[in-house]
């Protein structure tokens, strides 16, 4: 695990001051960034018997424990069974999307235990802060009022105003770091990806987002040649390559597409396909603005029943069909 390049200032600004760090942190700034290979990076080096240079050593028997998830002293809370659903796409639908209050509590007896290690550390990092709901922030903030002896909470936020003030008031918030264009490129190039201009783009610039759809970027290219044909798309071969990673991901390729072709109905520079503007600017001349606005609501209406199993093609051939009225003949 590394800082990233567009860490290292506020990696050594916290550091420096180790002796004397809040008992909450809140990290927070922009879903793709790193916040939560950083938290991870900082808590290790926390818990860490023999750190160099403020960083982990990565050998002591601390650093074995907390790369094997077995720590004892370190805790990490985000919402239940988002793990699994990575593993196994077909539970997505019924992935948790809160932290509940049943979680904390059970954080809060485990802290009133004694900690395990020589260490006399406990780190507890909460991941994403925002999706805690009432109560289990409530019996957060508890703990944040009087916190436990030697113990780091470290929060990492995407959407900070989503958290209770009386939380965000209770710790020492720090903004994380969007990366300069070129340092993004710089470190997706050294990431071996191909078209890290293209991908970066596609990620409306958040590298980490970038790095982990570069993958299915070539399939994408192809996606693209389809759609461009516009009112004469083929929507069975369109539809066959989209599916290739799903019907959510494919729906939100369509939405990234949709809003670039409505800003290039108005002449304005593409968000995320800079790279085929030529494409988007020709295809926009023939655009019916009101049929697009319908298009994109209905791939609003799309997204809330994506992960449905049943007849994924038949649902996005349908939908590609209504892609195509989008553009007057
Ligand atoms: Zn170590």
């Amino acid at each position: 695990m590394k800082i990233y390049p567009w860490q290292q200032s506020v990696w050594q600004r916290l550091t420096s001051q180790k002796q004397r760090l809040s008992h909450a942190l809140l990290l927070h700034g922009r879903a793709g960034m790193g916040k939560l290979d950083f938290a991870m990076h900082l808590s290790q080096s926390l818990l860490c018997a023999s750190p160099k240079d403020g960083h982990a050593c990565d050998v002591c028997p601390q650093c074995i424990w907390f790369k094997e998830g077995a720590h004892p002293d370190f805790k990490c809370i985000k919402p239940e069974e988002a793990d699994t659903a990575e593993d196994a796409p077909k539970k997505k639908a019924t992935k948790k999307t809160q932290i509940s209050v049943e979680q904390i509590r059970q954080l809060i007896q485990l802290l009133s235990l004694t900690n395990h290690s020589t260490t006399a550390m406990r780190v507890v990092l909460i991941h994403p802060a925002e999706v805690m709901n009432t109560a289990s922030a409530n019996a957060l903030l508890k703990v944040l009022e009087e916190p436990p002896n030697n113990t780091i909470f470290i929060l990492v936020a995407h959407q900070i105003h989503r958290l209770l003030p009386t939380i965000i008031s209770r710790c020492q918030a720090i903004a994380m770091p969007i990366p300069q264009r070129k340092v993004a490129i710089d470190w997706l190039e050294s990431q071996q990806v191909g078209d890290p201009n293209g991908v970066l783009d596609y990620a409306g610039g958040a590298p980490l987002i970038a790095l982990q759809n570069s993958g299915d970027f070539t399939a994408q290219s192809m996606v693209y040649q389809h759609l461009a044909k516009g009112g004469k798309l083929d929507t069975a071969a369109c539809a066959g390559l989209l599916l290739e990673h799903g019907m959510e991901a494919a729906l939100t390729l369509l939405q990234k597409w949709m809003f670039d072709l409505q800003l290039s109905t108005h002449a304005l520079p593409s968000h995320y396909h800079m790279k085929l503007a030529k494409s988007l600017q020709a295809l926009a001349k023939s655009v019916n603005l009101s049929a697009l606005l319908d298009f994109q609501r209905e791939l609003v209406q799309a997204k809330v029943t994506a992960n449905h199993p049943l007849s994924q093609e038949l649902q996005l051939e349908a939908i590609l069909l209504n892609y195509k009225k989008v553009f007057k003949h």
